[in-house]
């Protein structure tokens, strides 16, 4: 089909706008990008050219599937998270940008220092594999209950060569026989953190990341109780747990923290949320 890349963007836009995407510039550019190769100069510079039908329409196909709430992130199938690229599917949490602050926090503060790390509801593996691609002499663990997410994390590492070890548990069955006897410097995790009663109020594109993901209980504080209580315990003395929280319970969680560590600090996002929580034993 001969046509101007342009205007194919262009008519993209205009779908994605009437269906109420709100980024529909960036996102019709994303998956112009994905079938086209091309970036913002090219676009703007290419004539009339003859392209492959079955690229038009695979572009058409993901701008509909786009305009029904099919997130971005799906729709190319990576996303950039600490600069490196992650392959997200609908079986892993899509990498956030605010839980860049927990790897930046780790490559800060414990840089020069072979670390042991472990990484709990790990999911697509980003900050494991961040942490380990920004503290090559750290050993890291990842650790998620779901088999398909392992999976995912997995490839990610192969992909960005990262050499963690992996293993699969439910943290909310307590400490595993098999990692009893383990130590580490630091434990960090993002984990699920939605009431269960704010699940069917989420938009439309985050519902289709997995439950499992999201799902923190009935107050969003489940899995928070677990890491301050039993998987505290793994810490050596002065090591340091730290979490992600949602956005309004960056206090509740701070308080469950103080439990086991007196000195629990709570941290801001860059807008301003209390939406970290940092504690040594
Ligand atoms: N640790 C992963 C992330 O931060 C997954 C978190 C989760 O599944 N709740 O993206």
């Amino acid at each position: 089909m001969r046509a101007k890349l342009r205007d194919i963007l262009r008519q993209g836009e205009i779908v994605l706008k009437e269906r109420g995407i709100e980024d529909y510039r960036s996102d019709a550019y994303c998956i112009l990008n994905k079938h086209f190769g091309v970036n913002r100069a090219q676009i703007l510079l290419a004539g009339e050219e003859e392209y492959p039908d079955e690229t038009v329409l695979a572009y058409w196909e993901d701008i509909r599937q786009r305009g029904d709430r099919k997130p971005l992130q799906h729709i190319l199938g990576s996303w950039e998270f600490m600069g490196l690229p992650f392959i997200v599917n609908p079986d892993v949490l899509i990498p956030r940008s605010e839980t860049e602050w927990l790897v930046e926090y780790v490559a800060e503060h414990y840089q020069d220092r072979p670390v042991k790390v472990l990484d709990l509801c790990t999911g697509s593996g980003c900050i494991g594999i961040a942490i380990k691609k920004l503290l090559p002499q750290a050993e890291v663990l990842l650790v998620d209950v779901s088999e398909l997410a392992l999976k995912v994390a997995r490839k990610n590492a192969a992909e960005l060569e990262a050499e963690v070890k992996i293993e699969r548990w439910d943290i909310l069955q307590g400490v595993p026989f098999f990692m009893e006897k383990m130590h580490f410097d630091v434990i960090v995790s993002n984990p699920p953190y939605i009431k269960s009663e704010d699940l069917a109020g989420l938009q439309a594109e985050v519902q289709q990341e997995p439950e499992l993901a999201l799902d923190g209980g009935p107050d969003g504080l489940l899995y928070y109780r677990a890491l301050a209580g039993e998987w505290s315990k793994l810490l050596v003395p002065g090591g340091e747990m730290l979490v992600e929280t949602g956005e309004d319970t960056g206090k509740e969680v701070q308080t469950i923290f103080a439990q086991t560590f007196p000195g629990a600090a709570l941290h801001h996002d860059l807008s301003g949320l209390p939406r970290y929580v940092t504690a040594k034993k």
